[in-house]
């Protein structure tokens, strides 16, 4: 089975509330999805996770537009898609500095495999388990105790981990006014998406007083020995997100121990092929696993439950039903989360979820479609 038409396009739709994290705000997500067919019209589906603006790395929905139509593309239609390592790695020369655009095609390309095959995505990735433990992302809002209210909604609603955005002068507040909120029982987390510096480690330590079950990535993306010295300053674990764009970064990782767990959003590291490398390195590195998540549509959901449902990729991941960010998801059935945990789809073809076409043009602000022409 061969791509026989690509086709990416721009969405827009606005988010229930708009997130804040200490890269900037969003309150309308624009986003790329890319979906393809092969000769029987048999479709793959998949979206890019890069954001409007740069700041959690340099690809934005612009560049990775680009990237996508003039580069990956025309080389992606006419791919044999039974074999998805053979895309990730056409692809990977033909934008080796763009994981993002890459990932995009290369999910679908995942997708429309595991359909061709009456699989179930999560089946072909090798995962097992029949549901995943769900935790949530708070952006900075309001104060201490208006977040501390918002966390303790969240654990009232099941989920399994709350994980607090924090940056310099809204930190130790927070983290102190949601863990006497929620108690010692619950798992709490903080990312500060890089904004600290090598010189914030002292105040970073203090928060080793409120039993964290992780410290996410405070220093920036490219100081993995920072990271090194952090953990060693630590009794909290701390986890690396951005830092880990390529094999070589999760090396260092394991080398330097510059934390214990990792962050890995297979929509950020290129796509399935290279995550599931990564997540045989982290286990060898004795490193824990979980799922992040960007402001996914049910799509990028999808991609990421199904990765999720693998064995090793253990703790809570960033995996919100689909009515925490949307009024109205673009695919059918909506992701809905009981008893904080979402089911993964192991007895329908593919991602498991239907696109909903009507609602994804109506949505479309710009279409491209590209044809294998042998
Ligand atoms: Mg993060």
């Amino acid at each position: 089975m061969r791509v026989e038409r690509l086709t990416v396009r721009e969405i827009e739709l606005p988010l229930k509330t708009e997130f804040v994290t200490a890269s900037g705000a969003v309150g309308r997500r624009r986003l790329l999805l890319v979906d393809l067919e092969d000769e029987d019209g048999t479709p793959g589906w998949a979206e890019c996770v890069a954001g409007a603006v740069p700041g959690y790395t340099a690809e934005t929905v612009d560049s990775a537009w680009d990237t996508i139509t003039s580069r990956l593309a025309p080389e992606a239609v006419g791919l044999r898609v039974d074999d998805p390592a053979g895309v990730a790695a056409a692809l990977g020369d033909l934008a080796p500095a763009e994981p993002m655009a890459r990932a995009a095609v290369e999910m679908a390309c995942w997708d429309l495999a595991a359909r061709t095959e009456n699989l179930p995505l999560a089946g072909l990735l090798g995962g097992t388990r029949t549901n995943v433990p769900v935790g949530i992302a708070l952006g900075l809002a309001g104060t201490p105790e208006d977040t501390a209210e918002v966390a303790a909604a969240a654990v009232d609603r099941g989920y399994r981990r709350i994980k607090l955005k924090i940056q310099p002068g809204a930190d130790l507040d927070v983290v102190r006014a949601v863990r006497l909120r929620i108690g010692a029982g619950v798992a709490l987390t903080v990312d500060g998406n890089g904004v600290y510096a090598r010189t914030d480690i002292d105040h970073l330590a203090a928060l080793d007083a409120y039993r964290l079950q992780m410290i996410e990535q405070p220093l920036p993306a490219d100081d993995i020995g920072g990271h090194a010295a952090l953990q060693r300053r630590l009794n909290t674990p701390l986890c690396l997100d951005e830092s880990i764009a390529t094999l070589a970064d999760l090396e260092e990782m394991v080398g330097l121990q510059a934390g214990r767990v990792l962050n890995l959003k297979p929509g950020r590291v290129g796509g399935f092929t290279t995550a599931l490398t990564m997540v045989e390195m982290a286990v060898a590195g004795g490193i824990d696993l979980w799922v992040g998540g960007m402001l996914e549509t049910g799509v990028g959901r999808a991609h990421n439950v199904a990765f999720a449902s693998l064995e090793s990729v253990g703790l809570p991941g960033d995996l919100s039903p689909s009515d925490r960010y949307w009024d109205r998801d673009i695919v059918e059935p909506p992701w809905t989360m009981d008893s904080g945990v979402l089911p993964v789809p192991h007895h329908e073809p593919g991602i498991g979820v239907e696109v909903n076409e009507e609602l994804v043009r109506s949505l479309t602000t710009r279409k491209q479609e590209i044809r294998f022409a042998p």
